[in-house]
């Protein structure tokens, strides 16, 4: 199936000038359902990864699941005031200000080898700032994933020194 098919384009969502990518089309289709996560476990299966990482909020769906598949544990990043723990945070630059996500101290162990996934890669801010949350902890990035990737915001190049995979692409939108 081509599971791009199953991606709905809202223009103007959340505000005027983006095309918002909205995955619910593909979550509430039990075949792209499957089949998404099919792809995303081959990908990853035999990395030796020990915990699953996802994004808030679209990254926990897939997160969740992966981790099931690959027999780890799975980890929340979220965004501020949400997680009840000790935590560590990491702000990174918007387009107008600042964004910040966080991750319990005590999430990832030293060694831990991390797969992180989020449903979209577009300026990679966000999955660059996950990434020093890992390496903070003492986490190895192994992988990151995402369904989606817009190519023309070339995020990739702040993730290049990581091994990225993104089922779908869009080089315009
Ligand atoms: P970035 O940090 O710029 O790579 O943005 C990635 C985060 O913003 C992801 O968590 C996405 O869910 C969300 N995001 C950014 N652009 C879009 C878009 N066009 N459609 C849906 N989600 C988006």
């Amino acid at each position: 199936m081509d599971l791009e098919k199953l991606i709905r384009d809202i223009p103007g969502f959340p505000k005027e000038g983006i095309v918002f990518k909205d995955i619910t089309t593909l979550l509430m289709d039990k075949d792209g359902f499957k089949q998404t996560l099919e792809e995303l476990y081959n990908l990853a299966s035999g990395k030796g990864i020990t915990k699953v990482v996802g994004i808030e909020s679209r990254g926990f769906i897939f997160g969740g699941a992966l981790a099931e598949k690959l027999d780890t544990g799975f980890v929340p990043v979220r965004k501020p005031g949400k997680l009840p723990y000790k935590k560590i945070s990491e702000s990174y630059e918007l387009e107008y200000g600042t964004d910040t996500i966080e991750i319990h101290e005590d999430a990832i162990n030293p060694g831990d080898k991390v797969l992180l996934h989020d449903d979209l890669l577009a300026t990679g801010g966000t999955m660059e700032a996950a990434c020093k949350l890992i390496e903070k902890l003492g986490g190895e990035v192994v992988q990151i994933s995402f369904l989606i990737e817009l190519t023309f915001l070339k995020g990739r190049n702040r993730l290049e020194k990581y091994d990225v995979h993104s089922l779908i692409n869009y080089d315009s939108e």
